[in-house]
């Protein structure tokens, strides 16, 4: 496999054509944003961090029955995927209120949300990507009905998996964002899975443990990182 140009720059990734038509590379780089690309840092190993924790996630999920575009690690910071066509719609799962709901509902933080919550948004920078509904996706035709209907129930799959593996390290997953893509025909789940897209929490004292601890300026970030891998066996020497 050999690894050519470059496709797109994304705000925390790189993504390049492999002489393989199907396959691409991902490079996790230290480039951190948050506020739709308004604070943007460079974080000391972040990329190492968030690559391992990716590859160590989606395993679990093809383990679980859902499938993913991830194929291989390549290195610390570089992992082999398929091509997916991607649906531009963010799917969220909420198990308790944070962040945008609470603002948007004026919900308490911190409140336990049964059954969870899904929500859709537009991936759209510049409309700072806005909330829409399963009507919306179908009627402008991002996605074909019965593909969402797919990517909603292999979000909640995907729950189910995460919740008990974060449970077990001593966290809870708060909520977390997911991107589907069709691989020939398939809907197939993209992007990444790491802290920088969900939110976890430490069971016992609450303490945030993911990205909101770059976003609200509360420091250890990429420390924290690497304890929530550790705490669910994931070895970020190996
Ligand atoms: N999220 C993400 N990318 C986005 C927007 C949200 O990964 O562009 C994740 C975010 O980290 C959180 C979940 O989706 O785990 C829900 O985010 P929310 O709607 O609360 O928005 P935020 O408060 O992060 O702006």
């Amino acid at each position: 496999m050999e690894k050519r140009q470059e496709l797109y720059a994304g705000k925390a990734k790189s993504v390049f054509r492999t002489d393989d038509p199907d396959k691409m590379v991902l490079v996790f780089r230290d480039d951190t944003s948050a506020f739709d690309g308004k604070k943007i840092e460079q974080l000391d190993r972040k990329g190492m961090v968030n690559n391992k924790f990716n590859a160590f996630i989606m395993t679990k999920l093809q383990e679980a029955g859902i499938p993913t575009h991830f194929e291989k690690l390549l290195s610390d910071t570089e992992c082999l995927v398929k091509c997916l066509d991607m649906m531009p719609v963010e799917c969220v799962v909420r198990n308790v209120a944070a962040g945008s709901l609470c603002r948007r509902l004026g919900v308490e933080e911190g409140t336990t949300l049964t059954p969870p919550t899904f929500e859709l948004f537009l991936k759209n920078d510049e409309l700072g990507d806005p909330m829409i509904n399963e009507s919306h996706v179908e009627s402008f035709g991002w996605a074909k009905a019965d593909d969402l209907a797919k990517a909603k129930e292999l979000t909640y799959k995907v729950n189910h998996v995460l919740k008990e593996l974060f449970a077990q390290g001593g966290m809870i997953l708060v909520d977390y964002k997911l991107e589907f893509g069709l691989f020939k025909g398939e809907v197939v789940l993209g992007d990444e899975f790491s802290p920088d897209g969900c939110r976890l929490w430490d069971a016992e004292t609450k303490e945030k443990l993911d990205k909101d601890r770059f976003r609200q300026g509360l420091g250890n970030v990429i420390e924290s990182y690497e304890d929530i891998g550790r705490r669910i066996g994931i070895d970020f020497d190996a």
